[in-house]
């Protein structure tokens, strides 16, 4: 059986977002204005945070499978800046046009993807206005919205109102909207790869065994949004789980980070994540002890 061990969770978590606010180790150079993609990659002719920009991050945040994909965002503002079009509520593209566009700006999302872009597109013009914000009007946590977009479906006949966005989806694009907008959310750090990785290195997980990331995402989504009730005034803190592990933990192996990484001391090293022997995708698992590849190897 693997538990959590909540001590252990704030403490590491609260070194990193305590890093993040007095800009320590990786955060001197790097934060969220300068390495986010969101902040990275706007189409051209918006403003960072008007109606319009709002409407663009909705629908890159819902394709995006990996948390913060840079060409991802860098391709889909460059799709955007010249099909303008596309910004138009109401409007539904076709499978031939948008599978056009997609080749055209080399955006490679997994088959079914596009069809999946224009039901959400659809789906947050008929429902919401083409304004993001309203998904999140009445609910504070992500099981409340979940359960609120289910009931909206089903009272309107649909299968799903945003094919392929997922808990951890809800909670990236909620932590967008909160650094451009007023929105009263609670749950605005996803439980993505990089939360999961922390919380095995670290030996938050306690015993042996395996546990769904699903269940897992569950078990820490409260005590993150909890803690990071602290650091909410502090604008961009929000982003500093991803910066760690996409800018550190991807190159803890072969590389000298004892001096950047905020909780250096208390991680074993990255964590191997196997792969499912037939489909190559992640098991969706975490087993505890984890494989460890080790930190800096000379
Ligand atoms: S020690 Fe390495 S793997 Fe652990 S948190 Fe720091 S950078 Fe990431």
């Amino acid at each position: 059986m693997i538990t959590v061990n909540k001590t252990r969770f704030r403490k590491i978590f609260r070194l990193i977002f305590t890093a993040y606010k007095e800009k320590n180790g990786i955060f001197s150079t790097l934060n969220a204005e300068n390495s986010g993609p969101q902040k990275l990659y706007i189409p051209k002719g918006l403003s960072s945070g008007d109606n319009k920009h709002l409407y663009w991050l909705t629908l890159v945040a819902m394709s995006d499978r990996r948390t913060n994909s840079r060409v991802l965002y860098r391709n889909f503002a460059s799709m955007f800046s010249e099909n303008t079009h596309l910004f138009t509520v109401g409007f539904s593209p076709s499978i031939v046009e948008m599978t056009q566009l997609f080749r055209q700006y080399q955006i490679a999302l997994p088959v079914g993807e596009i069809k999946f872009f224009i039901q959400r597109k659809n789906h947050l013009d008929d429902f919401f206005g083409g304004d993001p914000r309203k998904i999140y009007e009445h609910v504070l946590t992500v099981d409340e919205l979940i359960i609120k977009l289910k009931k909206i479906a089903k009272d309107n006949g649909v299968e799903n109102l945003f094919p392929g966005a997922k808990r951890k989806i809800f909670s990236l694009l909620a932590m967008f909207l909160s650094e451009l907008s007023e929105l009263d959310f609670i749950d605005i750090i996803p439980i993505d790869v990089w939360v999961q990785a922390i919380v095995s290195s670290t030996g938050i997980l306690k015993g042996n065994g395996c546990i769904n990331v699903s269940t897992l995402e569950k078990e820490l989504r409260p005590l993150m949004s909890k803690l990071y009730k602290e650091f909410r005034g502090n604008t961009g803190s929000v982003n500093a789980t991803w910066i760690l592990g996409r800018y550190q933990c991807n190159r803890c192996v072969g590389s000298d980070v004892s001096n950047t990484c905020p909780i250096y001391n208390h991680c074993k090293g990255p964590f191997t994540r196997h792969r499912h022997a037939v489909s190559s995708k992640h098991l969706g698992v975490i087993s505890v002890p984890s494989a460890f590849k080790g930190k800096f190897v000379k």
